[in-house]
C-alpha cells in the first residue's frame, strides 16, 4: 500500500494553489486513466487533488462563433451536446469511438487531453522505459512493437498518444486554455502535445502547476463533409492502429480546403499543413487524396512489428478522405444509448 494525501479544490486558483510546489501532486477528475495508473504502480502521486466539484462543465457558445468546452465536460455529454452533433460532428464521432460507454460517461474534456500512452511497457514497471523512468532505456523499440509510432519518433520512445477525440480537436484547430501559477494562457491544440525526442517523460507542454481548464473551438466545424474513421484490430473497446479526423470544404468536384489529422501513428495527433496544402484547388478524387497521403507519409519509419501501419495508414487516408468529399462519415453513431 502506498500512502497518498487526498485533498478537494473549492476552485481554479484554489486548484492552482493546492499543486503549486510539490511535483509529485495530481489532478484527478474521471480518475480513469490515474487510478489505473497509480494501482499498477506507474504514477505514485503523493497527493491527489480532486478537481470534479470545479465549475468546468459548461459548454459554451465564444462571441466569434465558436464552442468553449469546459475541463470537465464528460466525454458522453460532449459527444451528444446538440451544439456538437450539428456543428463539429466529427467531434462527436471521434469521442463515441474510444473507450467504452460507461468510460465516457466518467472521463472528462481535461483528463482526456492528457490521458498517457498505451505502451505496454510503460504499464510494465520490471521493463526499461524512458517515458516512465527516464534514462532506463525504451523496450519498445527492439520489442513488440505493432502499436506503436511511425512518424515522429525518437531514439528515446516511439509510443503514441492514444486519444480519438483529440484528433477530432487537432483538425478542428482548437485552442486548450490554461491556469498555473503565472496566470492564464492559451496554447494551439498543435503545440499543446509534444512528440518525445530526449523527454519522453514530458507528454505535453503543460508546465509545472498549470490546470486546463477548457477547451475552444473556432467557428468552422466542417458538418458537411467530415468523417472519423478509426482502424482498430476489433470493432469497439480498442485503441486506434491508425485513424483520421478529415474535414473538407468544396466548391464542387473542387477543394477550398482540407484538413486531417492522424491518430495512433505518432506521440501527438499527427497533421502536417504540407500534406494539407496538396489538397487546396484540387478535384476531391482518391488520386488526389492518395497524393497528399504520400506526403504526409514521406518521412514515415517503420519498426519490426509496424511497418503495415505506413500502407494502413495510406489507405485510412484516401478512405477518411473519400467519404468526407462524399458526406458518408463511418462513425456517425453518437445516438443516444439509454
Ligand atoms: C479500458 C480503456 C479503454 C479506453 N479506450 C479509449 C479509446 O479507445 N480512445 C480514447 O481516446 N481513450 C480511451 N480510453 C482513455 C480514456 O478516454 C481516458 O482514460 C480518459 O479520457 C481520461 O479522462 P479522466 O477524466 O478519467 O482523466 P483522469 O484519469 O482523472 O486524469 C488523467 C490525467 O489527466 C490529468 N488531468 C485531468 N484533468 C486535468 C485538468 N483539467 N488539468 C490538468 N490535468 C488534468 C490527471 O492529473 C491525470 O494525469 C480508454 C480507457 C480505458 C481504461
Ligand atoms: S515506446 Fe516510450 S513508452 Fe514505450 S517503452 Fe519506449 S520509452 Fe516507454
Amino acid at each position: 500500500m502506498i500512502g497518498f494525501e487526498y485533498v478537494r479544490a473549492t476552485d481554479v486558483a484554489d486548484a492552482v494553489r493546492q499543486i503549486a510546489g510539490n511535483p509529485r501532486a495530481k489532478f484527478v477528475a474521471g480518475g480513469t486513466n490515474l487510478i489505473d495508473l497509480m494501482k499498477m504502480d506507474v504514477e505514485q502521486p503523493t497527493r491527489v487533488i480532486d478537481i470534479t466539484r470545479l465549475p468546468l462543465k459548461q459548454v459554451e457558445p465564444t462571441a466569434d462563433g465558436g464552442l468553449r468546452i469546459g475541463a470537465l465536460v464528460r466525454n458522453t455529454d460532449l459527444a451528444y451536446h446538440p451544439t456538437v452533433e450539428e456543428r463539429y460532428p466529427v467531434l462527436s464521432s471521434a469521442i463515441m469511438a474510444g473507450a467504452s460507454q460507461q468510460l465516457r460517461n466518467m472521463a472528462s474534456t481535461g483528463g482526456n487531453l492528457l490521458q498517457r500512452t498505451r505502451c505496454a511497457y510503460f504499464y510494465d514497471t520490471v521493463t526499461p522505459c524512458n517515458k516512465r523512468a527516464p534514462g532506463s532505456g525504451c523496450a519498445a523499440i527492439d520489442g513488440l512493437n505493432r502499436g506503436h509510432a511511425i512518424l515522429g519518433t525518437s531514439a528515446a520512445c516511439i509510443a503514441t498518444h492514444p486519444s480519438d477525440m483529440c484528433v477530432a480537436m487537432a483538425m478542428l484547430d482548437a485552442t486548450v486554455h490554461v491556469t498555473g501559477p503565472a496566470g492564464e494562457r492559451a496554447i494551439r491544440f498543435a503545440d499543446f502535445h509534444r512528440l518525445p525526442g530526449d523527454t519522453p517523460q514530458r507528454d505535453t507542454n503543460l508546465e509545472a502547476g498549470e490546470i486546463v481548464t477548457a477547451v475552444e473551438l473556432p467557428p468552422k466545424g466542417f458538418a458537411t463533409h467530415h468523417t472519423y474513421l478509426k482502424i482498430r484490430d476489433r470493432l469497439s473497446y480498442a485503441f486506434a492502429l491508425v485513424s483520421i479526423a478529415a474535414g473538407l470544404e468544396l466548391d464542387g468536384e473542387m477543394i477550398k480546403e482540407g484538413r486531417f489529422a492522424l491518430g495512433g501513428v505518432a506521440h501527438k495527433p499527427w497533421r502536417d499543413p504540407t500534406a494539407e496544402a496538396a489538397l487546396t484547388g484540387q478535384p476531391a478524387t482518391a488520386a488526389t487524396f492518395a497524393r497528399a497521403a504520400d506526403v504526409l507519409l514521406r518521412n514515415a519509419r517503420g519498426y519490426k512489428h509496424n511497418t503495415f501501419k505506413i500502407d494502413l495508414a495510406r489507405r485510412c487516408i484516401v478512405r477518411g478522405l473519400t467519404q468526407a468529399a462524399r458526406g458518408t462519415p463511418q462513425s456517425q453513431s453518437s445516438k443516444k444509448i439509454v
